[in-house]
Formats: C-alpha cells, sequence, structure tokens
C-alpha cells in the first residue's frame, strides 16, 4: 500500500497501516514533570535522517514558541533527540534557552539552527551568534532559512555552508521551504548541495495531493510524491507545521482561541487531533522526522504517544474532521495565488502569521512578522477592495481572513 495522505488511500487503509509506520522502537519511560500523570504508554521510535547517518526519534521538539525550558529538558531526558531553533527566534532569544536547556546533554542531541541571512557574510556571521547563544561549538544541522524560490538558495549562500562545514562550524547543510515546497524540493534534489531539507507538510496537503482534490480547479501538486523523490535522491526529510496551523486550538465555529487547548479538544470530541496529524506525517515512510512545537508538559505529553502506535481508523476520522473545520482557513501554501495580491499583501505570509497568532497562541510573533513587512503592506485594507481578486482553489477565505489579520497586527 502506497503510504501516502490522499484521502482515498486514508479511507481504504484503515487498520491496514501500521506497519508503513514504525521502524524501529524501544520502550522507554516518561520522566515525570512536578504535578503531571504518567502517560499509559510512551516510547521511541527512530529514523536515519537521510544520508546524514544521524538517527533521530521520529518525533522532533520544535523550539520556536517553547518559554518554558523544563519542557525542552523532560523531553532530552525522555529521549527525544532532535531539537529545532532558529537565530530569528523570539527576537533573537530561542538559542539562549534551548542551548542552557540541552546543555547537560549536549553531545547526545541534535541540534538545528537557521540562519536567514541573504549574503555569505551575514549567514556567517549568524551562525557565529547561534553558536554563542546556544553555548555550543558546532551545530548538527544549519538550515538556509525560509528559502521559497530556487533562485534564493545562492552560490554565495552555499559557499557559506562549506566553509561551515570546512571549520566544523556544522556537520550538515540544510535549507527550510515554507511554499512551493514541490518545487523547492525538485530543485534542491537536483542541485546536490544539501543534506537536509525541512519542509511543510501535513494531513491537509491531502486536499492539494494529485487525485485526493475534488476541485478541478486546484493545481495538481503532489507533496507526497515529491518528498519521497527527493529523499530517494539522498535528502535527509524533516517536516514542519505538522499540525496544519496549531490544530489543537481550532474550535469548531468561527471561533479560534481556546485557554485550554487540550481540554477544548477533549470537550469537542477531538481529542487526539495532534497525535493523529503527527501519525499522519510519519506514515510516509520518506518522512525521516516530524518537528511538532510544544510549549507545555501536557502538550509533549500527548505528542510523545504519537511515536508509540501507527496511524488507525479513528486517526483519519479526527482529521476529516478537522479538514472540515480548517478548510476554509489553513492555507497550504501552495502558491497557486501567486503569493502577492494586486494591492501588494503576501497572501500566504499573513495567512501564516495570522495562524501564529490563532492557532499557536504566539500573538506577539504573529504581529512581529506581520510588521516586518513593511508600512506599505500594513496600510492596506480588504475592506476598501469591492472584490477580491485572490481565487484560492482550496476554498481558504482569503480576504474575511486577511481582514482579521490587518484587525489583529496593522
Ligand atoms: S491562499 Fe490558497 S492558493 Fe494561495 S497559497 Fe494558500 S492555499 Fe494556495
Ligand atoms: S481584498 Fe485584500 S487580498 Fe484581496 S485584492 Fe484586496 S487587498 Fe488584496
Amino acid at each position: 500500500m502506497k503510504p501516502n495522505c490522499s484521502r482515498r488511500d486514508f479511507l481504504a487503509a484503515g487498520l491496514a497501516l501500521p506497519a508503513a509506520g514504525l521502524r524501529t522502537s524501544s520502550d522507554s519511560s516518561l520522566p515525570l514533570a512536578v504535578g503531571q500523570a504518567k502517560p499509559e504508554s510512551a516510547r521511541l521510535d527512530y529514523r536515519m535522517l537521510g544520508k546524514t547517518g544521524l538517527k533521530v526519534t521520529s518525533l522532533a521538539f520544535g523550539c520556536m514558541t517553547t518559554s518554558d525550558p523544563s519542557v525542552i529538558e523532560r523531553a532530552a531526558d525522555f529521549g527525544i533527540n532532535h531539537f529545532d531553533t532558529a537565530r530569528v527566534y523570539q527576537n533573537g532569544n530561542n538559542e539562549r534557552m534551548v542551548g542552557a536547556a540541552l546543555k547537560k546533554v549536549r553531545p547526545k542531541v541534535i541540534i538545528s539552527s537557521k540562519s536567514a541571512g541573504k549574503t555569505k557574510q551575514e549567514v556567517l556571521a549568524d551562525l557565529d551568534t547561534s553558536l554563542r547563544e546556544l553555548g555550543t561549538d558546532y551545530l548538527d544541522i544549519w538550515y538556509l532559512h525560509m528559502k521559497n524560490e530556487p533562485e534564493q538558495v545562492t552560490e554565495d549562500l552555499l559557499e557559506a555552508q562549506r566553509l561551515a562545514k570546512q571549520n566544523g562550524k556544522i556537520r550538515f547543510a540544510g535549507v527550510s521551504t515554507h511554499f512551493n515546497m514541490d518545487r523547492m524540493l525538485e530543485h534542491l534534489a537536483k542541485l546536490g548541495q544539501t543534506d537536509v531539507v525541512l519542509t511543510t507538510y501535513n494531513f491537509a496537503m491531502r486536499s492539494v495531493d494529485a487525485g485526493a482534490n475534488t476541485n478541478p480547479d486546484a493545481p495538481k501538486t503532489d507533496m507526497t510524491a515529491a518528498i519521497r523523490a527527493a529523499r530517494k535522491a539522498g535528502l535527509g526529510i524533516v517536516v514542519m507545521k505538522t499540525l496544519a496551523g496549531g490544530v489543537a486550538r481550532v474550535q469548531r465555529g468561527d471561533r479560534l482561541y481556546g485557554a485550554n487547548p487540550q481540554a477544548l479538544s477533549t470537550r469537542l470530541g477531538q481529542e487526539g487531533v495532534p497525535v493523529a496529524a503527527i501519525r499522519c506525517a510519519l506514515k510516509n515512510e520518506s518522512v525521516d522526522t516530524a518537528i511538532v512545537c510544544m510549549t507545555s508538559h501536557d502538550q509533549f505529553e500527548e505528542n510523545v504517544r504519537a511515536m508509540a502506535e501507527p496511524y488507525t481508523e479513528k486517526d483519519e476520522k479526527l482529521l476529516t474532521a478537522q479538514l472540515v473545520d480548517i478548510g476554509p482557513k489553513y492555507c497550504r501554501m501552495c502558491g497557486a495565488c501567486g503569493g502577492v495580491c494586486e494591492k501588494g499583501i503576501p497572501v500566504p505570509d499573513v495567512l501564516r502569521f495570522l495562524t501564529y497568532a490563532e492557532g499557536y497562541g504566539q500573538f506577539a510573533l504573529g504581529r512581529e512578522q506581520f510588521l516586518k513587512l513593511g508600512p506599505e503592506v500594513a496600510v492596506v485594507r480588504c475592506a476598501d477592495c469591492e472584490h477580491c481578486t485572490v481565487q484560492c482553489p482550496y476554498g481558504v477565505q482569503v480576504a474575511p481572513r486577511l481582514r482579521r489579520a490587518q484587525e489583529l497586527f496593522a
């Protein structure tokens, strides 16, 4: 059976899916934090990261939104061995916290960071800052951050990665991509200069995958196949945005906020959606690890279960219902709308920033990113347009969502 995320395959596969997911595993007990209950089951699952020789846990810890270092420490104690940060996260403060939390276990863990610099000098300066802030003398993976067009991966930046490798400051070179991902995966595989790619990939992309989309106007992008081809070409595949916009916080109807997402999802009969979403991504055997942002011990306890059990029919039902809920809101970053509207708004970017606020509960991060787009974008009001010219083939309600972003951020 093809382990992709197409709806037809999901429905047909049901409980036959387990064998595709787990590769190797070993039981482990979950260390308890103060006041935490012990999960009934949790164990580690490992996969090889492309050709790097690194054996990573299939659940990786995304540190971008974490403010409590004890959650990171606990994950490392449990055996999660891959932690992801970036120079720019939390206004440059995230690496300091991650480094402090992982100090005692540094040789045992795989740390990745990123630079969004545009020149060799900028990224190499960022790298030195990252090493200093993290309190380490090497990064396991160093990504060129947010490269969404092949032209953005310049020879200058690749030269910086080669230099960093020669100097022992990084072990492996990576590129992260949020947009036009299938094109970028193909380009990077052909270029042959990259060890690891970090790409958006989640269950919502089943509506993007060829053959799974009921909208005849939608582009036939197949991220599952693109990932498989890139992995076959030797790239290590790390996926992010696995929960498709912080799904645990999405409530049925129009309200999006929830003070306690775990309690909220339980109340709404959505218990297990995050775990199902992680299992869905890991069901693609070409995915080496899935980065999930975690901010609390509760979230860690729930998410870590994704490694213990395979994708099930119940997971499929939960995600089908979830997709109905988030369909009009969640941007698949497919690029079909061209990326920028006629008034100059970078539509997928602004929708992503809104997700930071509403889905991840990170308002400051969303506003900070929105304001970085510049005053010429901040002054545009969708309410001034008689008709929106952006047509999303996946049914994202672009103008209402952007009006919400302008109300919150501008
Ligand atoms: S708004 Fe729609 S068309 Fe544009 S990138 Fe997002 S999902 Fe694709
Ligand atoms: S409604 Fe908003 S997104 Fe649509 S064209 Fe006008 S400014 Fe652009």
